[in-house]
């Protein structure tokens, strides 16, 4: 047994300097992604339940590596997160997002809300809200369309640092909202402290919506919790017209998922909003 043991942390620390070395590789890559313009947002269209109407989009990173072609952000985005980089890329993805909500915006299309994800280390970054406030003024993005996206877990941390931060995001007009709820363990009462517009259900929750009777529990608990709190309630994820039946019968106000429109380059969310300008 204890040679087994033996081989068994050979065989493990063989994995942990292949996983090492492919860390760093990417590590090093992503240091240029920046630079040299390798980094691209898809947006994901969100459609409110009631009129079918999209109200806005979430950008979403994506990595085009010169030899991997596109990476997924789980691939890089907790490494970035680990280390640091992820406010130089956080930076970047702000800055574009605001642009192209401008942009279609200047084409005449109806103005719709930019929602961005922000990670634990670029909230935490005293220069977050600058970089907020440089970024649309950058672009000449009215506040009123950005809405920014932090998980649960994140401002559950350190409640207190996190309303004030909220609290200086929201004076500057800009929208928050939570996301993957339900998978963190909110103090429910320390969520009334926040200047929050929107929780958005975890997809974990809405996957099996249909077949659960513990996630439709949930999903309807998170929908009463919001209406009760005057917000307002996404869910994510949603892939099947049962489950988009579901929580329209539940109340819930909006949805976003594979069923509507996957995450897609620009153009195609331009086409939307002037066929939308149509109907
Ligand atoms: P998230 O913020 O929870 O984003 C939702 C994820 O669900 C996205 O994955 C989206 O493509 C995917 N998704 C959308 N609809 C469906 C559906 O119907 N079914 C399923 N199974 N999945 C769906 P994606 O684009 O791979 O992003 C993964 C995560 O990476 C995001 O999770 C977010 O945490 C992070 N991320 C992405 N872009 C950024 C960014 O610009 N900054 C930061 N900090 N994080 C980002
Ligand atoms: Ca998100
Ligand atoms: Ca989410
Ligand atoms: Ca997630």
């Amino acid at each position: 047994a204890k040679e087994l043991g033996k081989n068994n942390c050979q065989f493990y620390a063989h994995e942990m300097n292949a996983s090492l070395e492919e860390k760093l590789a990417l590590m090093e890559g992503l240091r240029r992604a920046v630079d040299e313009s390798q980094l691209r947002l898809l947006y994901q269209p969100k459609v409110d339940l009631v009129t079918g109407r999209v109200f806005g989009v979430e950008a979403l990173v994506r990595w085009q590596h010169p030899e991997r072609g596109m990476v997924r952000p789980d691939q890089f985005i907790p490494l970035a997160e680990e280390s640091g980089m992820i406010v130089a890329i956080g930076e970047w993805v702000l800055r574009e997002a605001c642009r192209q909500a401008r942009s279609w915006q200047d084409a005449g299309l109806p103005p719709i809300s930019m929602s961005v994800n922000v990670s634990p280390r670029q909230f935490d970054d005293r220069r977050l809200v600058g970089r907020v406030a440089a970024a649309l003024a950058e672009a000449g993005l009215d506040a009123r369309w950005l809405e920014l996206e932090v998980t649960e877990s994140l401002i559950m941390r350190d409640v207190q640092q996190a309303v004030d931060k909220m609290r200086e995001l929201e004076t500057m007009g800009i929208a928050l909202s939570i996301d993957d709820f339900g998978t963190g363990y909110s103090s429910l009462a320390a969520l009334k402290s926040f200047p929050i517009s929107r929780l958005k259900i975890d997809k974990s929750f809405v996957r099996d919506l249909a077949h659960s009777t513990d996630d439709q529990a949930i999903a309807r608990a998170i929908i009463s919790l919001s209406h009760q709190l005057q917000m307002r309630v996404i869910a994510e994820g949603v892939e099947t017209e049962q489950q988009r039946e579901f929580l329209a019968q539940y109340g819930c106000d909006e949805m976003q998922g594979y069923l509507f429109s996957k995450p897609v380059p620009p153009d195609d969310i331009g086409a939307m909003l002037a066929l939308r300008m149509l109907a």
